[in-house]
């Protein structure tokens, strides 16, 4: 086994380490060596004492799609009987609920619905930013992009031109799971690696962020995770768009591919991976603790594997929990996770601005304030 203090040493010299470097940390047994390096990088990177998380909800406005991914629980055929598209009502509905809770923003996907164009998602987008001017709209993925330039006949640039002028924030990286087609045209026929990076590279050129991810543990081995982790950090060299990286583990359960595969990722890998983009990602500013599909207390551990954010309290979750993932926490209960493992927790918004809240302000009064004066009433 190759000896991987070398590669730690030069990356806590502030060299970048490469995909071949990356490769060997991943292959090591030593994770522990890894986790302590990439924390001490993280402490670098991040404010030491402070741990953030965000207060949103995920909506999936729909569950028809059009394509088929076998890691998938939550989508359904177009026509079949338990399909459905949430109304504006009901999206408002969960709004004005997240709202009252401290939230900030919405994280609203769907399915890639064959009927749906660019016009039906500005009205969306439209109405929502006219009632919630303040609330921050951190919606779609590439593959959702890729599916309204297929119905739409639009460049994704065009595309994310307008959905911005319509009140879009910014975008969340998903469908990325393995950015290799070798991994990706086995499990999905949804968007490729070269389209998903393409889509991003708009997204950045508009003038939003977005964040990105990897779902890892669908028949991937560790080059195909290597390259993966390479090609999002050759765009961030390019744009500097991605906020923050966000690793998690294959969530099998009700999927046709759980049913496949015989090798899960185990926590060690998890924290492995997420330590190794750590110290991979000199060009990313935040690494993301998975806890809804990890569970709470892996979740927590990653704080000392290189993550300083804990995401969302995820109000609302359909696709992870189709597949499985039951985990749940309120926003006192992150707090207390994070304090226990030594932290100050600190409500941030989408784009990672510290958000101090007014607990006393009431739902109509939230609605209407700036963002940067909702803020934080908790003691500590
Ligand atoms: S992961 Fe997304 S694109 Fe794939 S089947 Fe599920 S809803 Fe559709």
């Amino acid at each position: 086994m190759k000896d991987i203090q070398p590669i730690l040493n030069k990356a806590l010299d502030g060299e970048r380490i490469s995909a071949e470097d990356a490769t060997a940390l991943l292959e090591s047994k030593d994770f522990a060596k890894i986790g302590v390096a990439a924390n001490e990088i993280r402490k670098r990177k991040n404010d030491e004492n402070i741990v953030t998380y965000i207060i949103d909800r995920n909506i999936n406005y729909t569950n028809v799609c059009n394509v088929v991914c076998t890691f998938c629980a939550f989508y359904r055929r177009p026509g079949k009987p338990d399909t459905y598209v949430h109304s504006i009502e009901e999206i408002e509905k969960r709004i004005d609920e997240t709202i009252a809770l401290g939230g900030t923003g919405v994280l609203m996907q769907g399915g890639l619905h064959p009927d749906f164009n660019i016009e039906w998602y500005e009205d969306l987008l439209s109405t929502l930013h006219k009632k919630y001017p303040n609330f921050q709209l951190h919606c779609f993925s590439p593959p959702e992009i890729h599916n309204i330039s297929l119905i739409s006949g639009l460049d994704y640039e065009s595309i994310m031109r307008r959905l911005k002028a319509a009140g879009l924030n910014s975008m969340p990286g998903g469908g990325g799971e393995i950015l290799d087609d070798e991994v990706r045209k086995r499990v999905s026929t949804k968007c490729t690696t070269q389209e998903w990076l393409d889509v991003m590279r708009a997204v950045h050129k508009v003038g939003l962020k977005s964040t990105a991810t990897m779902m890892f543990g669908i028949g991937d081995n560790v080059s195909h995770r290597v390259k993966h982790l390479q090609r999002v950090r050759d765009v961030q060299d390019e744009t500097g768009g991605f906020t923050a990286f966000i690793p998690w583990t294959f969530q099998r359960e009700n999927t046709a591919l759980g049913r496949k595969i015989t090798e899960e990722p185990t926590g060690i890998d998890y924290l492995k991976m997420l330590a190794v983009s750590r110290i991979f990602f000199d060009n990313i500013q935040h690494i993301q603790s998975s806890w809804l599909t990890q569970g709470i207390r892996l979740g927590q551990a990653a704080l000392g594997f290189g993550a300083d954010d804990m995401g969302s309290i995820m109000i609302e979750e359909n696709v992870v929990s189709a597949a499985g993932a039951s985990n749940e926490a309120n926003e006192k209960e992150l707090r207390y996770q994070i304090s226990e493992a030594g932290y100050r927790p600190q409500q941030r918004d989408i784009l990672y601005n510290y958000i101090d809240r007014e607990e006393s302000a009431s739902l109509d009064e939230r609605k209407s304030m700036p963002l940067k004066n909702l803020s934080v009433a908790f003691a500590d």
